[in-house]
C-alpha cells in the first residue's frame, strides 16, 4: 500500500477534526512513549522508530499533527513516507498554518538575515551567499543560494517539493533578483522518493556568463551544469584564509573543483600552483577564473586524486600549501570506516608532500564524520607520515550556513590547518 510504514507501527482511521483545507493537516503521527522529547526540544526530525501510529492516510509531502504517546499535538511537520526521516518539523505550534504564505515568509525572513554577509559597505563585499540553509532556516528540504541577480534552488524533501512555487516566488520577490533556477538533481531526493527536476522556475534564463563577487574575486558560475548549485559557497572561510600561507608558496590544490582556492592562491603571491580535479569541465571553468581575474593559476591536472598524489610522491614532489579538499566521502554513518580509511589515505599521502614547514588545509564535509573523529583521522595520518604536526587553526561553516543549536547536525563542514615540521 503507497505511503504505508514499512516499520511494524500501526495505521489505523483518522479521527480528528484535522480533514478541512488543502493546507491543514490530513493525518496524525502519534510517537512512542519518550520519544516527544526530541521534538520538545525543537529537534526537527523524526525518524520512523519514533513513531507508534499513523492515523489517517497522509500523501507524501502532507502536513501531519505530531502527538505526544498521550495523544497531546506538539507540533506539526510534513509526512515522507519513504525516508527514514519519517516527518520533517515545520514547528511545535500545532496550529501553525502550512501554506504558501508561510513559507514565503520564511523565505524572506533566512534572505533578511544574510544581509549583513552581502551588505556592499562589508570589508570583503559579496553578491553571492546561501540564503536560505533548509532545517537551519527552519525550510527543511530548501536550498537557495545567491549569485549576483540569480538564485539557485534545490529542494530535497517532499514537505519542500510541495512549496516549490511559494519557494520561488519569495525568492524571485527579493530585491535585484532576475532569475530563479532550479537544481533538484541531488540523489538525497531518491530517498524521499522523488526525481530529478531541473529548469528555469521565474525570471530570465541564467547567464552563461554568471559571476560571483568576493572581495577582490570574481568566480564563473554554471548554475545549469556545476557541481550542487554551482560554486562553493560554504568555503569563504578558507577562502579568506588561504593567502596568509600563500605567498612565494609552492601550492597543491587537490579537488580544485573550478579553481577558487587557486585563484585566491595566486593572488596572494604563490611561486607555483598545481590544481587536481577529475572533472575537466570543472578545471576548464577554473582555467576561466584565472583569466577573470587576471592571475596566473598555474597546472591544471585532470586526474584521479588518489592516483595522482601517489604520483607526485613516487617523484618526490614538495609542496609548502595543500589544499586538501575532498567531496563528501561519507554519505550516512555506515559509511563511516570506508570513509576514514580514505580520509585517512589522502592526508597521509598529502604530509608526505608537504615541505618542512609547510602548511596543509584539510577538510571534511561529511555530516556523518564529527569534528573530533575527523581530527583523530588527521592525526592517525600525521603518525604514519611520520611528522610532526601542530593545528594552527580551524575552519568551518561561514555565518550563511548556520548551525541552530537545537540541531547540530547541520554542521557538516569542517577543516583544520596544519603545520609541519
Ligand atoms: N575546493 C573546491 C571544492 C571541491 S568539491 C572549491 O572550493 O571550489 C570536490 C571536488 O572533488 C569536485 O570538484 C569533484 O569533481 C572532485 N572529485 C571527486 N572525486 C575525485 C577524485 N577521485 N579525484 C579527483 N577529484 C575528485
Amino acid at each position: 500500500m503507497p505511503g504505508s510504514p514499512d516499520d511494524g507501527s500501526t495505521v489505523v482511521p483518522m479521527s480528528s477534526p484535522h480533514l478541512l483545507a488543502p493546507t491543514h493537516p490530513t493525518g496524525a503521527v502519534r510517537l512512542r512513549p519518550g520519544r516527544e522529547r526530541s521534538v520538545e526540544r525543537r529537534h526537527p526530525w523524526v525518524f520512523s522508530g519514533a513513531i507508534a501510529s499513523v492515523h489517517g492516510d497522509p500523501a507524501p509531502g502532507d502536513t501531519v499533527v505530531v502527538e505526544a504517546s498521550t495523544g497531546d499535538a506538539i507540533g506539526v511537520g510534513a509526512y515522507s513516507p519513504a525516508s527514514q526521516i519519517r516527518v520533517r518539523m515545520w514547528g511545535v505550534d500545532p496550529d501553525l498554518a502550512i501554506d504558501d504564505a508561510l513559507i514565503a515568509a520564511r523565505v524572506t525572513a533566512a534572505a533578511a538575515r544574510r544581509q549583513r554577509l552581502l551588505d556592499p559597505a562589508a570589508p570583503a563585499p559579496t553578491d553571492s551567499a546561501r540564503l536560505v540553509f533548509s532545517e537551519a532556516d527552519d525550510l527543511p528540504g530548501v536550498i537557495a543560494d545567491r549569485y549576483g541577480d540569480t538564485v539557485v534552488v534545490q529542494l530535497t524533501t517532499v514537505g519542500a517539493d510541495r512549496f516549490r512555487d511559494a519557494t520561488a516566488g519569495a525568492l524571485a520577490a527579493l530585491p535585484g533578483v532576475a532569475t530563479v533556477f532550479e537544481r533538484s538533481d541531488a540523489e538525497v531526493r531518491e530517498r524521499e522518493g522523488l526525481g530529478p527536476q531541473v529548469g528555469l522556475l521565474r525570471g530570465t534564463s541564467p547567464s552563461a556568463d554568471l559571476v560571483a563577487h568576493e572581495g577582490p574575486w570574481r568566480y564563473a558560475v554554471d548554475v545549469a551544469g556545476g557541481h550542487k548549485t554551482g560554486f562553493y559557497l560554504d568555503q569563504r572561510e578558507a577562502r579568506a584564509a588561504i593567502p596568509r600561507f600563500a605567498a612565494g608558496a609552492r601550492v597543491l590544490n587537490v579537488f580544485a573543483y573550478t579553481g577558487a582556492f587557486s585563484v585566491v592562491a595566486a593572488g596572494a603571491g604563490a611561486a607555483s600552483i598545481l590544481s587536481i580535479d577529475s572533472s575537466e569541465p570543472a578545471l576548464a571553468i577554473a582555467a576561466r577564473n584565472g583569466e577573470l581575474n587576471g592571475v596566473d593559476i598555474g597546472e591544471l591536472k585532470v586526474a584521479d586524486a588518489f592516483t595522482a598524489l601517489r604520483g607526485l610522491r613516487d617523484r618526490a614532489r614538495q609542496y609548502d600549501l595543500i589544499l586538501l579538499d575532498p567531496p563528501k566521502l561519507a554519505a550516512t554513518d555506515r559509511q563511516l570506516d570506508k570513509a576514514s580509511r580514505a580520509y585517512k589515505d589522502l592526508n597521509l599521502l598529502a604530509l608526505k608532500l608537504l615541505a618542512p614547514g609547510g602548511v596543509l588545509m584539510t577538510f571534511s564535509c561529511s555530516g556523518a564524520m564529527s569534528a573530533e573523529l575527523f581530527q583523530k583521522v588527521v592525526a592517525g595520518a600525521a603518525l604514519d607520515a611520520r611528522r610532526t604536526t601542530r593545528i594552527v587553526g580551524r575552519l568551518g561553516q561561514p555565518e550563511d550556513h548556520p548551525v541552530p543549536l537545537a540541531f547540530p547536525e547541520a554542521e557538516y563542514l569542517k577543516g583544520l590547518i596544519v603545520t609541519a615540521d
